[in-house]
């Protein structure tokens, strides 16, 4: 009963659009890596933030140290969908839900079942040899002692993860915009909406049907028809189960 509306709303959608920030993953036990707190580096003799650990140019510099932060904060393996992948999935096999984009890299939405998923930032759960491009799984990368290396060319395997001071992939950004520009209902969730590219997406949408769903106030809830400040993992699962009663699920 508490998400009716939400309920509503996706009864009436025939092309949606979900795009995702890191709220969506907090159910699922991962953190904003933004939330991190900085390494002391003895090299640079100073705190440095997340987003500088995970930047090109300290990945360039300090591979080392780049990987050690990397593994303990960018990469949880034992993680499991949440209620809100789980729902999107299944609006997915109904016909209803025709693309997730996600900035998240943890590569969960393919996990409960999703197969249209746009990943401005890549996925840990791929990653290349940079010499010889040879692919490697996550398992890999995490067991690997310090930098992981090739075993073909002895290469730094690179996480195919678009770092700070790297552009996105076009070819994905692209494919988001399409889709968020053909849809008919967009649900934004688990996002401020502060971090680019999140704010510019939402002007492709041209659709009915634009809702909010945020612990916090965003930027965009004035231009939105719905907003529901509250935990997406359960917002989502309520209304999908809500509408889906008569659909059988997974
Ligand atoms: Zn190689």
């Amino acid at each position: 009963m508490a998400y009716e509306e939400l309920t509503a709303v996706l009864k009436d959608a025939r092309n949606l659009v979900f795009f995702g920030g890191a709220g969506v993953s907090t159910a699922s036990g991962i953190p904003d890596f933004r939330s991190a707190d900085g390494l002391y580096n003895q090299r640079y003799g100073r705190l440095l933030s997340p987003e500088e650990m995970i930047s090109h140019s300290f990945f360039m510099r300090d591979p080392e140290d780049f990987f050690s932060f990397y593994k303990e904060k960018l990469v949880y393996p034992s993680a499991q969908p949440n209620g809100c992948h789980k729902a999107l999935a299944k609006l997915e096999k109904m016909g209803i839900c025709k693309a997730v984009v996600t900035q998240n890299i943890d590569g969960l939405h393919q996990k409960a079942g999703s197969k249209t998923v746009y990943e401005l930032h890549g996925s840990v759960l791929r990653n290349y040899c940079m010499k010889c491009r040879k692919f490697f799984d996550a398992d890999y990368v995490m067991n690997a002692k310090g930098v992981p290396r090739c075993d073909r060319c002895n290469g730094i395997v690179k996480p195919d993860v678009v770092l700070y001071e790297e552009a996105l992939d076009q070819d994905v950004m692209n494919d988001a915009v399409r889709a968020i520009a053909k849809a008919d209902t967009l649900i934004i969730g688990g996002t401020s909406l502060v971090v680019y590219p999140a704010a510019g997406l939402i002007h492709y949408f041209r659709g009915k049907k634009l809702v909010l769903i945020n612990k916090s106030a965003t930027q965009a809830d004035t231009m939105a028809d719905l907003v529901i400040r509250d935990d997406i993992a359960r917002v989502m699962e309520e209304a999908v189960a809500a509408l889906g009663q008569d659909v059988s699920g997974e």
